[in-house]
């Protein structure tokens, strides 16, 4: 705490080192936003190849949970943030004491536990879908009795693109779903919660600064196949009510995490036109990476600011529409070579982001692209068209086995 409270007298100033938690593309992002503002990064990642190792200044290579990498992390940064919600916990407290971490230990704890998370906002009095926690075969017997299918069984802690969760359909799913994770129901425990009819689903994403001033973007839409983000769209499209009440949302949540940095809120719109609040992220995130062209100041960059202690930026948008299309990878796992990148940038105004990740397979987040334009339906349709354009080279058959990271 004592050196956070000396943070907040004076910015964390260029030249200064961030520590970044985890090295995937969202640290990438980051670190390509903190450059011109003159900082310095560090990340720890296991993989010594991942996204964010080539724009870094220096990598700990190590796992998530390892604590004397993270504490050298923290030594070698004057701040240390996280870019995803799956460090621990623990080596967070520890590098807490050293340095400041932001958005925070509370935030990190909160969100990356479903359970904790869904505790927190209820004691917000924010809706959520029903839920239960549950950790027996009993249990989720009992609490789909009461709840009333149909229901997604989640685990607790890890889980992330729609991974580790099964749908209770008809009773005969339950089997099957507590067999699929029943692995996890100790110690973490499982979140079984009623699958909502919506009728869309929407994220803010929101920025809070030192001294609790807030700055959401706008909302976005965002569509998903099968758990895994696919597009996004900004403004979301929607009555005039629902942009100002999933903002009002989203700054009760930063303000209850008591985060500094960008937290994101993933919300459903139900069919009555209420919100239902589904997912929280301490992080910047997938479907706020439209503002890296589409708002005066990226997500990105927003971050930085805010846990360097910064003014933020503004998050106004430049066109009345922006739209990004995810590049999931497709086949088996092999290295990766991208195809079409010429026929996608046929059209000028298309901005195609490549996360370097040198293997492919099934559904891996391997880059997106984004167009800006006049309207949402035609930065949607250039978009999807531009994102048509590409795919992932067939497997050669002479190459080596597969390497082990999977997002
Ligand atoms: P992840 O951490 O994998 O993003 P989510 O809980 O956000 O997990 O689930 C991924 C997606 O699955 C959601 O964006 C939504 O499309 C769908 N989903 C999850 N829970 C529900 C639910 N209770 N009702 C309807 N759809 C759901
Ligand atoms: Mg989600």
């Amino acid at each position: 705490m004592a050196a956070d409270e000396s943070a907040r007298e004076a910015p964390i100033p260029p030249g200064s080192t961030i520590g970044i938690l985890g090295g995937g593309q969202l640290g990438r992002m980051l670190a390509l936003a903190a450059r011109p503002l003159g900082y310095r990064i560090a990340i720890l990642d296991p993989d010594p190849a991942c996204p964010a190792a080539a724009v870094a200044d220096r990598q700990f290579v190590a796992g998530y949970g390892d604590r004397t990498a993270a504490l050298d992390l923290a030594a070698a940064s004057d701040v240390v943030t996280y870019e995803l919600e799956h460090v621990s916990a623990e080596a967070v407290a520890a590098i807490q004491a050293i340095r400041p971490v932001r958005p925070g230990l509370f935030a990190l704890a909160t969100t990356q536990d479903r359970l904790a998370e869904r505790r927190f906002v209820a004691s917000l009095g924010i809706p959520t879908a029903p839920w239960r926690e549950v950790r027996t075969r009993e249990e989720v017997g009992a609490a789909t009795a009461e709840l009333g299918a149909p229901l997604r069984l989640k685990v607790a802690i890890g889980g992330y693109d729609g991974r580790s969760q099964a749908r209770i359909g008809q009773s005969g799913d339950l089997d099957s779903a507590w067999a699929a994770l029943a692995g996890a129901a100790e110690p973490a425990g499982l979140l079984l919660e009623r699958e909502l009819d919506f009728s869309a689903e929407i994220s803010v994403v929101i920025a809070r600064d030192l001294a609790g001033r807030m700055a959401a973007y706008p909302v976005t839409r965002n569509r998903h196949d099968s758990g895994i983000l696919i597009e996004s769209a900004a403004p979301a499209p929607g009555p005039r009510s629902l942009a100002p009440a999933a903002v009002a949302i989203a700054e009760r949540i930063a303000t209850g995490l008591d985060a500094v940095g960008v937290v994101t809120v993933e919300l459903f719109v139900l069919q009555d036109g209420s919100l239902a609040v589904n997912e929280i992220a301490p992080r910047v995130h997938n479907s706020g990476h439209w503002t890296i062209e589409g708002a005066r100041t990226s997500q990105f960059e927003q971050h930085v600011r805010a846990i360097c202690g910064l003014p933020l930026g503004s998050v106004e948008p430049l066109t009345p529409g922006a739209a990004m299309v995810n590049l999931l990878g497709t086949g088996p796992n092999r290295p990766a070579a991208l195809e079409g990148l010429e026929q996608a940038l046929r059209d000028p105004g298309v901005s195609v982001h490549l996360y370097d990740k040198r293997w492919v397979f099934e559904r891996r987040k391997m880059g997106h692209v984004t167009v800006i334009a006049d309207s949402l339906g035609e930065a949607s349709r250039r978009a999807r068209t531009a994102a048509a354009r590409l795919r992932w080279a067939a497997s050669d058959p002479s190459a080596p086995a597969k390497e082990g990271r999977t997002t």
